[in-house]
């Protein structure tokens, strides 16, 4: 089965046509400096139209476009409910009236965590299982979550996908969210280097010499055996875990999916990960599985078949 798909990020929109498991034709489009959606409308359906027929294709022989978008949407009435400063006319925007104008197929649209977590479910790392929590560790954390075989969206399409903001220090930070102690506020992108100028002295670490404090200088200092490094790193961790317990008391999850561009060090992140799972998450039935997301860019186009007509039946 062949479906059309759109994954639109901060500052690119990609086009493509998957079949099943595999993306057929795909075009990317920088978006960079734009504020509005509406201008890029015919654009994007101009480069559909294009991959389609790179696949030998019509629009209409596809299940339908699987719209990826990058803020909160009611897939219900197929909306966008909250944008980022990016795209700020797309809550006003006709986007199903829009698809079956110019494509003549049937409209879904869903956040970008629930379309990688539908991608991994149906061709990644969760492949096989029904019940996952999705995390992906970047400049926030965001998550996605599927019970029973179903996406978990919630009156208001925010369940399931707050992981990040589950408090994890009562006297913790202040959150971009308005809350205290998240779990992003204390380790992620945008929080680390405050957590790190705040750890003892910071002013002794090759950290403080640095323009920008990332992820991946922080374990590159680790590695290199920094004392204020190798405390904040562990401490990141023990974030990651104590949310990561958290999900799974929340979900009944069989696996947890990683994803994000903090995984780039899985060879630390995973093993310290799967251990506090191990011992403190309470799940007689047996043990969660932790384990990297495997198709990383492209989760969310893969997420198409599985939004249009369904999880598959094996
Ligand atoms: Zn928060």
């Amino acid at each position: 089965m062949k479906a059309l798909a759109v994954d639109l990020g901060g500052s690119h929109a990609t086009c493509a046509i998957v079949e099943d498991r595999a993306i057929l034709h795909s075009h990317t489009l920088a978006t960079e400096g734009s504020k509005g959606l509406a201008p890029w409308l015919p654009l994007l359906a101009e480069a559909l139209q294009t991959v389609a027929r790179e696949a030998g294709a019509k629009p209409s022989e596809c299940a339908g476009l699987a719209f990826c978008f990058c803020g909160l949407v009611d897939h219900a009435s197929a909306k966008v409910t909250s944008t980022n400063a990016k795209y700020d006319d797309a809550p006003d925007l006709d986007l199903r009236g829009w698809c079956e104008e110019s494509l003549g197929v049937r409209f879904e649209i869903e956040n970008d965590a629930r379309m990688a977590l539908l991608g991994e479910s149906y061709a990644g790392a969760a492949r096989g299982f029904e019940d996952i929590v999705m995390v992906t560790l970047g400049t926030g954390i965001g998550g996605a979550t599927m019970i029973q075989g179903q996406l978990l969206r919630g009156k208001h399409s925010q369940a399931g996908c707050l992981g990040g903001h589950l408090p994890v220090l009562f006297t913790g930070r202040r959150c971009t969210c308005g809350a205290i102690g998240c779990a992003e506020a204390e380790a992620a992108g945008w929080s680390l280097p405050e957590v790190c100028r705040s750890t003892r002295d910071f002013a002794s670490s090759p950290l403080s010499k640095e323009n920008a404090i990332t992820f991946e200088r922080l374990f590159h200092y680790a590695d290199a055996g920094d004392q204020v490094a190798i405390e904040v790193r562990e401490r990141c961790l023990a974030v990651w875990g104590a949310a990561t317990v958290a999900l799974i008391h929340a979900y009944d999850p069989e696996i947890v999916v990683l994803g994000g561009g903090v995984m780039k060090r899985a060879s630390t992140i995973l093993p310290y990960l799967q251990n506090y799972v191990n011992e403190y998450a309470w799940t007689p039935w047996g043990k969660v599985s932790v384990r990297c997301a495997q198709l990383g860019n492209n989760a969310a186009l893969l997420g198409a078949i599985p939004l249009l007509v369904g999880p598959p039946d094996s």
